[in-house]
């Protein structure tokens, strides 16, 4: 599956390179983070590899660090927005079942609301 540096075709791409609007809340040199467009939850912030990587089915060994880094990033934006505390959400949705529509690999940080488990409907 290819990697990019940057898909035409991806919105969170263009986002990375503000191409089109977003709010930014973090920005480094291989991950960036703004705010979901559409909040399900009073915080609601999406944290991207730069590098356009389709799913989680995509990643390598490679990759470890990277994804290692994303969580470290979420988890002090998680505190910088004042739900360390209370606690949160941080989660990957992966094709079909998982829900995933923007395909280029990014984490949900969920919070500012009490969360059930599991996430789908019984029965
Ligand atoms: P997925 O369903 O792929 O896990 O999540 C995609 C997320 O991206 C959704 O929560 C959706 O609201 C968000 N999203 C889609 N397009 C945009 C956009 O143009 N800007 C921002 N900030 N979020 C977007
Ligand atoms: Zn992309």
């Amino acid at each position: 599956m290819p990697r990019l540096d940057y898909d035409e075709t991806c919105v969170f791409c263009k986002i990375i390179a503000d191409k089109i609007p977003s709010k930014k809340i973090y920005n480094d040199d291989t991950i960036a983070a703004f705010h979901d467009i559409a909040p399900v939850a009073p915080v609601h912030v999406l944290v991207v590899p730069k590098v356009h990587i389709e799913t989680l089915n995509d990643l390598s060994a490679d990759d470890a660090a990277l994804v290692g880094k994303l969580i470290v990033v979420a988890k002090d934006l998680a505190k910088q927005l004042g739900i360390a505390e209370s606690g949160y959400r941080f989660g990957f949705n992966c094709g079909r079942d998982g829900g995933q529509t923007v395909f280029h690999i990014h984490g949900h940080l969920i919070g500012g609301v009490s969360m059930g488990w599991p996430p789908f409907p019984k029965g």
